[in-house]
């Protein structure tokens, strides 16, 4: 059975305990690799290298840096097939979502930083003729990232890309649920000759290895990309020590849809937003709140569609849904269903788990669900489910779904199906959400922050902000 590595100073290596994790293949409910138990004393020597490394990295020229994460880059493009049924096979995702979106969107997260290693400037203020102002960003130092499950490569990816672009050397952890791709990354910067030190990978359990790096005194800047729980013990370790952090964290996101939009784009683009990788995207629109005149139309189709979805064997071209993550997430999920029903929800479609039959018997498929009938307070509307469940909810007016969907803890994005522009403007403008989508979704233009609001995170990822945030600022004020 294949043995996960740890990445550290340049080299594969065992964990120090030497004791090592099952990996399963979610599709098939069965260990299919192990993976390193790290522990501090793993981090430590990461930390270490990155301490080591850090003085030659963060002095190279930036194009030199540039290089390195283009040829990284490249290196996954030459990978795609395999790195995306890798990712498939480890998340249990459709081989086909990996391929078009995952393992493409990593490649794209190392080649827009290695760009924007070479185009990053700070910034310069003349106060008249009497004094010229500019700011100086150095690299932090070791910066800790630390990463979810639902879109393991590509996510990893989008933090380490702007850490090393700024030039800080790093340690980071990929989930233990989905460690794969992180390290045929780790073998994939080996080939492109990066620096031994820069990067280190430490696979393992959040509580022992993310603990320790959000407590190590010399990891002084931290990128979590979570669940709003963890977000919090992180937060409350490593804020007393002032470390710099950025969190992203979960979502309960509202999919408005008035009657005036373009309904076969609202619906088939709604289609994906509420089911894709299997609901497990932050940005999934979980919550569907369409006005009352179209609701029964809606309703229809949307259920009619959401039947003809096939759950099925990841590597399959043909699957829309494959498996959840874990047994233990697919349980959770289902809990959240039975809640739905206590709640008074009606379950139009799906509320049950899959059982497929040859080598998916024992895995954690789930149909896709619809509910209706609940209230936008019940529980089922305001905690994350995180899986292929949406609730399907009308509304009269726009103050009224404007409340509807502002009514959660939480603020990641929201999505707004309208033909009418002033409309899309001003609802956009009352949504407290860190991204609203207009006619679309998931479309991303890399150079735009994102991020959440509330209890969705603090901080933005993407664009230049990324690269700030690696950075510490120190201005120079020169009298004239
Ligand atoms: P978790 O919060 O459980 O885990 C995220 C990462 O943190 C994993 O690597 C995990 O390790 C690690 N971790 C766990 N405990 C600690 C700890 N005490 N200290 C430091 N690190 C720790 O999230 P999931 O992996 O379950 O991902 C799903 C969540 O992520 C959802 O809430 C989703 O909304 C959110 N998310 C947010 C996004 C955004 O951009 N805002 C994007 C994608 C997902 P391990 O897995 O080994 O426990």
């Amino acid at each position: 059975m294949e043995k996960i590595m740890n990445y550290i100073d340049g080299g594969l290596i065992e964990p120090s305990s030497k004791k090592y994790l099952d990996n399963y293949n979610p599709a098939e409910g069965k260990v299919y690799s192990l993976l390193p138990d790290s522990d501090i004393e793993d981090v430590n020597l990461a930390t270490i290298a990155a301490q080591q490394a850090f003085a030659s990295w963060s002095s190279l020229p930036s194009e030199k840096r540039s290089s390195y994460l283009q040829k990284i880059a490249d290196l996954i493009v030459r990978d795609l097939d395999a790195l995306a049924l890798a990712e498939s096979i480890d998340q249990g995702k459709p081989v086909k979502l990996a391929k078009n979106m995952d393992i493409p969107r990593a490649a794209a997260n190392m080649s827009f930083y290695a760009s924007a290693a070479i185009h990053f400037a700070s910034e310069a203020h003349i106060t008249d003729t009497q004094a010229i102002n500019y700011t100086i960003r150095n690299p932090i130092g070791v910066a800790g990232c630390i990463s979810p499950w639902n879109l393991p490569l590509y996510l990893f990816t989008w933090k380490i890309a702007p850490a090393l672009a700024a030039g800080c050397t790093v340690v980071a952890k990929p989930s233990e649920l989905t460690p794969m791709t992180a390290y045929l990354f780790s073998k994939l910067c080996i080939e492109a000759g990066l620096p031994k030190g820069v990067l280190n990978i430490i696979h393992g359990l959040g509580s022992k290895v993310g603990q320790a790096i959000s407590e190590h005194t010399s990891i002084t800047v931290i990128s979590f990309t979570g669940g709003t729980v963890t977000g919090k013990k992180i937060a409350a370790t490593a804020a007393p020590m002032f470390k710099k952090l950025s969190l992203e964290l979960g979502g309960k996101n509202p999919n408005i849809i008035f009657a005036d939009c373009d309904f076969e784009q609202a619906v088939s683009t709604s289609i994906n937003s509420s089911f894709a990788n299997q609901g497990e995207i932050c940005l999934c629109g979980s919550r569907i709140f369409v006005e009352r005149s179209l609701y029964e139309k809606f309703v229809d189709e949307f259920v009619k569609r959401t039947k003809a979805l096939i759950v099925g064997d990841p590597s399959d071209e043909q699957t829309n849904l494959g498996a959840l993550v874990s047994e233990a997430h697919l349980n959770k999920v289902l809990s959240y269903i039975e809640l739905a029903k206590q709640e008074g929800g009606e379950i139009l479609t799906g509320g049950h788990r899959v059982k497929l039959t040859g080598r998916c018997a024992d895995g954690y498929f789930l149909e896709p669900t619809v509910i209706v009938g609940l209230g936008h307070q019940c529980r089922t509307n305001q905690e994350e489910i995180f899986g292929p469940v949406v609730t399907i909810m009308p509304f009269d007016s726009e103050d009224e779904v404007i409340t509807y969907a502002n009514s959660t803890a939480y603020g990641l994005s929201a999505t707004i199906w309208t033909e009418n522009l002033k409309r899309a403007h001003r609802v956009s403008a009352q949504i407290k959400s860190g991204i609203i989508w207009v006619n679309c979704w998931l479309f991303r233009d890399l150079r735009t922050s994102f991020g959440g609001m509330k209890q969705s995170g603090v901080g933005r990822e993407g664009g230049w902000e990324a690269i700030r945030f690696f950075t510490e600022a120190k201005n120079v004020c020169i009298r004239l």
